[in-house]
């Protein structure tokens, strides 16, 4: 029996209109009570509150304009701590910012501390990496939380399975991962009639409401994943994502399930593909249908001299661009490629300068966040097939 309670049925926690379509790939529009976003959506990861290396005004900027960045449950809570953050008014007030938010529920976090945690049918109890505390993160605690974080968008607390995961192990995790979707709807709606909620803003044919996303789990088996499908959708959420990729399992598992998986998915909600992943990877998630994306790439790569470009990976420790005077990327319209060679990039990383770190992370989310964008464009035109023939063609020229 579906548990979506009617109070949100009436009007909408958020909209989403497809507005054109090449194949499977989409182009829309994701109306969040924190404004429009454009989709395909890259959302850069904001972990601790803060996208790594950058400020906020840059990521409004035009270079960027991310119009959504992630928050994660896990880290927040740990520190600085969810009764500091509901006193300074919520998570977008204590950051500094006005755009939506996406949170992630804890589930994947818990689960990636391996032998530090343990998993029951309540939920699961770890040690704090912050200062080794026991702590326990159930649906109905990631669900508190973030509510208390108030942000736009609520993920469901759910059980990952390794990447390689076995058959009957998956088929018990995808189970648990079904009755905490449950639980998590449940607890979630509770809160909103309770006005946890403290990023509430009324918006134009919106309630004002949080909006709560569902998970599909069950590894690389493809008939698990269907049953995961199944049982999400009838729970009933405002956005679907395919969750436990990138996980360790090989990257034909991975599009096997995405390809499967993406296209069945329900064609009037946003589909989110949590944690990956290269720009190609993004770029053939679109071809199957998928809307929105996260990873921790552009920015933890800037920050260990990785720069990706429409030619393929740019390493700017390697002793070829002593002098090279080109910017990182010839057909990047960013500030630091504007500005900079990578002869200068070379010796402000060797040198251990912060600010290398600023301008790779810069550069990469200018990439990521670019590369959507003409991947939107070309939907809208009807040249998406095109534009993905030349951009993985492009991308083999490993940086040159
Ligand atoms: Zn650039």
């Amino acid at each position: 029996m579906p548990v979506t309670s009617d109070l949100l049925a009436a009007s909408p926690a958020l909209r989403f209109d497809v507005q054109a379509q090449n194949g499977e790939a989409r182009a829309g529009a994701l109306t969040t009570r924190r404004g429009v976003i454009e989709t395909p959506v890259f959302m850069p990861v904001g972990t601790a509150g803060t996208v790594k290396a950058i400020r906020f005004e840059e990521l409004e900027s035009e270079d960027l304009d991310a119009k959504i960045i992630l928050g994660n449950t896990y880290h927040l809570w740990l520190r600085p701590g969810i009764e500091t953050i509901k006193a300074c008014g919520g998570l977008h007030r204590f950051i500094g910012w006005d755009r939506a938010l996406l949170t992630d529920s804890g589930g994947f976090q818990v689960w990636s501390l391996g032998d530090l945690r343990k998993i029951t049918e309540e939920g699961t109890e770890f040690r704090s990496h912050v200062d080794g505390s026991m702590q326990f993160l159930s649906p109905e605690v990631s669900m508190e939380v973030q509510a208390a974080l108030g942000s736009d968008i609520v993920m469901v607390f759910d059980e990952c399975a390794p990447g390689n995961a076995a058959y009957e192990e998956t088929e018990k995790s995808v189970g648990l991962t079904s009755r905490w979707a449950r639980r998590s709807r449940m607890a979630f709606d509770r809160m909103q009639v309770d006005g946890a909620d403290i990023g509430h803003i009324e918006g134009p044919g919106l309630n004002g409401r949080q909006a709560l996303f569902g998970i599909i789990q069950g590894a690389g088996h493809l008939d698990l994943r269907r049953v995961s499908l199944e049982q999400t959708v009838e729970v009933g959420f405002d956005g679907y994502a395919i969750g436990g990729l990138s996980v360790g399992e090989e990257k034909s598992v991975m599009f096997d399930v995405i390809s499967d998986l993406a296209p069945r998915m329900p064609a009037d909600k946003p589909r989110y593909l949590m944690g990956v992943g290269t720009p190609e990877d993004l770029i053939e998630a679109v071809a199957n249908g998928v809307d929105m994306f996260d990873c921790v790439l552009p920015t933890r790569n800037g920050r260990t001299g990785q720069a990706f470009t429409s030619r393929g990976k740019v390493n700017i420790k390697n002793a070829r661009w002593v002098r090279d005077q080109r910017p990182l990327d010839e057909d990047c319209r960013c500030v630091v490629c504007r500005r900079h060679t990578r002869a200068y990039l070379r010796h402000l990383y060797l040198a251990g300068e912060m600010l290398a770190s600023i301008l790779l992370t810069h550069h990469n989310l200018a990439f990521f966040l670019d590369t959507m964008r003409s991947v939107r464009q070309s939907i809208r035109s009807g040249d998406f097939p095109k534009f993905r023939r030349e951009f993985t063609q492009r991308l083999d020229a490993n940086g040159e």
